[in-house]
């Protein structure tokens, strides 16, 4: 098939290649001039597990382009969806991509909304603008469920494809696109796709929340909480994943995705209260690492290495990241803050530029008063903290395979 991808983010890029490895020819429009300008070089402009490889093998399958110059039928709307200041999201981007898709495509086309967008939209906002320039399409709802870092993965080995669909035409192009990954297929609206997307990213938060606050009494009891969520996880019922305690949670989606649910509930007259309650305790446990801290030292004037700046490991996205309150916070109280992220380091530069940024972990500890750990990458497991002028560390995500020698706490254990 020939598809158009708009939006050349984490979830359009990985889209495009991801579909060319399957066989089809890609447009791919960005109006980021510099990141199309790459990606015709075949680079990579952000960091994936297998994407910068799968660009190089299908690069004569993907077109990259800034202009809105496409004559494909089946197009796939990517762009972001940034939070409001009140929570809600911020749809121009899709709304502006839709102006731009409606004006050049072709009568019969399909247009295919991937971005996170809350329910309703796709319908309400997306459809009308498109049927101003162009009466005849099929519009759909196609969330996206990639985690970051495992993105190229799970986009080839989804647990299942929602397709929301409002007509025949829609279904049956998308259920020939995604035959071949051989995951169960579920038809639904277009409305209820939506939601899927927004319910089962807050069920996944929820957990984590749910994780940290038992981990937050278990660090009270003196009891370890992983070997209790361990336990927890062996229900089938409940499963072991996302019950980490750790730092909370970050990244593009968590965060806005529960603001977006929780704001345009709101307007809809009802309060999320479960939601306001994951997002609230995820605001807090980046200072537990500051509390534990403070235990043992009056943060003015000491040297405080991070290690880890990105919202997890194995992705160089720092949006939300926990270290950035963390950071903020010592830095407050009067800390100098020698940061180390094997891959988020230049991301990071541009939301907090007057830290000192280090290239290695030993770098980073160099005559450091304190460390805490706070992105669960794997040449984190074990480190050499010989460089300290006094070994204090604190994990916030338990990697640390050993712990002898120095003086150490858990965020919650
Ligand atoms: P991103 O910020 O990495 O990329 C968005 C891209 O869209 C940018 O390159 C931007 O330049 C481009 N863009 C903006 N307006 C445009 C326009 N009018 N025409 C063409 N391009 C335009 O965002 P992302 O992380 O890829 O997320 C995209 C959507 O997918 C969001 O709604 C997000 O919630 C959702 N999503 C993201 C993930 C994830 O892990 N990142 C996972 C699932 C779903």
């Amino acid at each position: 098939m020939k598809i158009c991808v708009v939006g050349a983010g984490y979830v359009g890029l990985t889209t495009a290649v991801c579909f060319a490895e399957m066989g089809h020819t890609i447009r791919l429009i960005d109006v980021d001039q510099e990141k199309i300008e790459k990606i015709r070089e075949g680079v990579a402009p952000i960091y994936e597990e297998g994407l910068q490889e799968l660009l190089t093998k299908n690069r004569e399958k993907i077109e990259a382009i800034s202009d809105y110059d496409f004559d494909e039928d089946i197009i796939f709307i990517c762009v972001g969806t940034p939070s409001r200041p009140d929570g809600k999201i911020d749809l121009r981007y899709v709304t502006g991509a839709a102006e731009s898709i409606a004006k050049k495509m072709r009568e019969g086309s399909v247009v295919v909304v991937k971005s996170t967008v809350f329910p309703g939209t796709t319908e309400g906002v997306v459809a009308p603008i498109i049927r101003e320039h162009c009466p005849d399409f099929s519009i759909a709802m196609n969330p996206e469920f990639l985690r970051e870092g495992k993105a190229i993965h799970d986009f080839l080995h989804p647990d299942r494809v929602v397709i929301g669909v409002s007509d025949g035409r829609g279904e049956d192009v998308l259920r020939e696109l995604y035959q071949p990954l051989h995951a169960p297929i579920l038809i639904t609206t277009p409305t209820e796709a939506e939601m899927i997307k927004y319910a089962s990213n807050a069920l996944l938060a929820t957990k984590i929340s749910f994780a940290n606050e038992v981990g937050n009494v278990c660090k009270m009891l003196g009891i370890d909480t992983h070997r209790v969520m361990e336990g927890v996880g062996m229900d089938h019922r409940i499963s072991p994943h996302f019950l980490n305690a750790g730092m909370g949670f970050g990244g593009s989606c968590f965060p806005k995705d529960l603001r977006g649910i929780y704001g345009g509930a709101k307007e809809l007259g009802y309060e999320m209260e479960i939601i306001k309650a994951v997002l609230d305790v995820n605001e807090k446990q980046p200072m537990k690492v500051v509390e534990i801290l403070e235990k043992y030292m009056e943060i003015t004037g000491k040297v405080i290495a991070v290690l880890g700046l990105a919202f997890k490991a194995d992705t160089d996205d720092v949006r939300e990241s926990r270290s950035i309150p963390l950071i903020r916070a010592l830095r407050e109280k009067g800390a100098v803050v020698r940061a180390y992220d094997p891959m988020a380091t230049e991301n990071m530069r541009k939301i907090i530029p007057d830290i000192v940024y280090c290239r290695s972990v030993a770098e980073a500890l160099q005559d450091a008063d304190a460390c805490v750990i706070a992105t669960d990458w794997k040449e984190f497991e074990y480190i050499d903290f010989s460089p300290m002028k006094n070994t204090l560390v604190v994990e916030g995500r338990r990697i640390l395979k050993k712990r002898e020698g120095i003086t150490y706490e858990g965020v919650c254990w």
